[in-house]
Order: C-alpha cells, then sequence, then structure tokens
C-alpha cells in the first residue's frame, strides 16, 4: 500500500510508492514494437488496461469493447488507492497515512497518436468534458479534498507510454502547490478585495507584451515571473474557481485554446516533451471569490539542478516578453 508521509520539518508531503518502480516503457524507441499489439492505450486492446470506469462509445459497443473515441481507467501502477482509508498513523516523531485517493488515465484517442496537437477540436473537446465529469464525480467521496490534472507527454516530461493520454490524481489533502497559491490569492484578495488571476488577466490582456493569444472565454499568456522557458498559462476571462464548473461552451472554445496553444508550442520548439497541470480549488470549499481556476504548461527544455533544489526558486535563461513573441510569430 502506497503511504503518504509528511515531513516532520516542513510538513511537506511524499508518496512512497513502490509499486510504480514495476512500470514497463512503451516508447516506440526503445522497443520498436508494433503498437497494434504492444500499445495498451490502442484499440482492440483494451483488455491490456484495467477495467474502465468510463468511456465515450458513439457506436453504442459494450464496454472493454473497440468502438470508443475516450476511455478512463484506473492506473496500472496507482501512486495512490482507493480502497484504503485516510488514517493517520504516527511513528515517533513522525506522521504517515495509508495513501488514499484515485489514480486514473484519460486515454484520449482510439488511434495511436503521440501528441495531443493532432487530435480534431472535438476531440480535444470530449476530453475535457471526461476531465470535468470524473471530477464531479470522485467529488462525490468525500474523504477527497482536491483533484489535480495533468499531462505528462515526452519520456523526459515522464510518460511511459507514447500513446496520448492524460493522467488525474484524488487525494484526501491540498497539495502544497495549491496551498501557497490559495495564501497568496488570500493575501491578494484581503488586501484589494480583487481576484488576483483576474488582475493578471485584465492587466496582460491590456498590456499585451506576455499576451499569446486571446479567445472568447479565455487568454493564453506567458506568465511575469515564469519558472520555465516557454512556461504558458491558460485563464478563464470569467472568474471562476472551479475547473468542473466550466459550461459546455466554454469546453468547446477551451479545446480550441489548449490545441492551438500545443500547436504553437510544437511548431516554435519541435514538439517539446512537457507537463500540463490544472489548478483548481480544493473540492468542497465555501469561499471562492479569491482562487480562480488555470492550466499552466510547462515545455521541458531545461533540467532541474542543484540550485533550484537547494533554493526553490529557478533560474529561467528566458524572458517571458521574448518567449510570447517567438510563440506569437508561429501563430498561423
Ligand atoms: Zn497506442
Ligand atoms: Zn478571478
Ligand atoms: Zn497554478
Amino acid at each position: 500500500v502506497p503511504q503518504l508521509r509528511k515531513d516532520p520539518i516542513l510538513a511537506r508531503r511524499v508518496i512512497i510508492a513502490t509499486q510504480r518502480a514495476k512500470r514497463p516503457s512503451h516508447f516506440g524507441s526503445r522497443g520498436n514494437a508494433d503498437p497494434a499489439t504492444s500499445c495498451p492505450f490502442c484499440e482492440n486492446n483494451e483488455d491490456m488496461t484495467p477495467p474502465e470506469i468510463l468511456a465515450y462509445r458513439p457506436s453504442g459497443s459494450s464496454a472493454q469493447q473497440a468502438g470508443w473515441t475516450l476511455r478512463v481507467v484506473p492506473n496500472k501502477f496507482p501512486a495512490v488507492t482507493r480502497e484504503e482509508d485516510f488514517a493517520p498513523y504516527t511513528e515517533g516523531m513522525y506522521q504517515y497515512a495509508s495513501s488514499v485517493g484515485a489514480h486514473e488515465v484519460i486515454i484520449e484517442t482510439p488511434r495511436h497518436e503521440t501528441n495531443m496537437a493532432a487530435l480534431g477540436e472535438g476531440e480535444v473537446a470530449g476530453v475535457l468534458s471526461a476531465y470535468r465529469e470524473r471530477v464531479l464525480a470522485l467529488k462525490e467521496d468525500r474523504r477527497f479534498r482536491s483533484v489535480l490534472i495533468f499531462k505528462n507527454h515526452g519520456p523526459e516530461a515522464g510518460a511511459t507510454i507514447e500513446h496520448t493520454h492524460s493522467q488525474l490524481i484524488a487525494l484526501p489533502i491540498v497539495p502544497v502547490n495549491v496551498s501557497e497559491e490559495l495564501k497568496g490569492a488570500r493575501h491578494h484578495y484581503e488586501t484589494y478585495e480583487r481576484c488576483v488571476y483576474c488582475d493578471l488577466v485584465r492587466h496582460e490582456a491590456s498590456t499585451k507584451t506576455r499576451l499569446v493569444s486571446e479567445h472568447d472565454a479565455f487568454v493564453v499568456l506567458c506568465p511575469f515571473a515564469p519558472r520555465f522557458p516557454f512556461e504558458t498559462w491558460i485563464l478563464p476571462k470569467k472568474h471562476s474557481a472551479y475547473f468542473e464548473h466550466i459550461s459546455q461552451r466554454e469546453i468547446v472554445d477551451l479545446a480550441a485554446t489548449l490545441r492551438e496553444t500545443l500547436g504553437l508550442l510544437n511548431r516554435t520548439l519541435r514538439e517539446p516533451p512537457l507537463n500540463y497541470v490544472i489548478h483548481s480549488m480544493p473540492l468542497h470549499e465555501a469561499q471562492t471569490a479569491h482562487y480562480h481556476w488555470h492550466i499552466e504548461i510547462m515545455p521541458k527544455l531545461t533540467q532541474i539542478a542543484g540550485f533550484e533544489l537547494g533554493t526553490g526558486f529557478y533560474i529561467n535563461p528566458l524572458p517571458p516578453e521574448r518567449a510570447t513573441a517567438l510563440l506569437r510569430a508561429h501563430m498561423i
């Protein structure tokens, strides 16, 4: 059983999950195997994954069979497990808990596509609908306090399967990156009585120096203090704390926005490995005026090295204003 351990000095959490070490790699370059027989995410290989939790099957086909356009399955090598209760234990001065949670994989297409930008707008919209649907379902489980949706694309970014997919992890705690954003956002709200993300969207949309693109409901920008070269954020223009409250119309607009942004990064950086995460309000919070959900896209171009590990701050060789200009130059 994976363990959630708490560092006694920083209250920082780590998950100890020995199962994860057994993950095989499914990158073509490593095995050169034919995806039709070896890729667990390709159509007709449904028996290579655990049984599906959710599937879009316009063909009316039955579960675990071909005929789907999207599937969500439990991660075969989970970092957290759903069976456990969140029971805290102590060992002398230390605290840990069995790592209760859900770890799911969203298989974005039945075809062996290796880049999300190769999907059609309708397919990307389907992926976003599946995100929303799964968060709403996991919200029913009162043990969970947060759901993180993320993508690892490319082996350098932590993916072990090249077939395009994303993941989500539901946790009984609020992860530190989100709680630090919440703290900063609450401070801004208490000082100015405004959402800091709304302020940021307004500022960037009017000055335009870091504005990559603007759509009906979303803006794409390079943040003022990015950790990584070409770090790019997508934010809803209208204030909204919970990703899962996104409307169908906004999903369609976000699909176009996300697909265009991934295409821009691909053209500018020749299909870089990347991660993205969706930061959203922890589940069941009453006050939502200060926090604003968003997507952070982080191409993996630099290594986290000694300085970053030792200080917790980042050296980024590329100013975001320059990254914005380069991305904009690749707009079709
Ligand atoms: Zn495949
Ligand atoms: Zn806001
Ligand atoms: Zn964030």
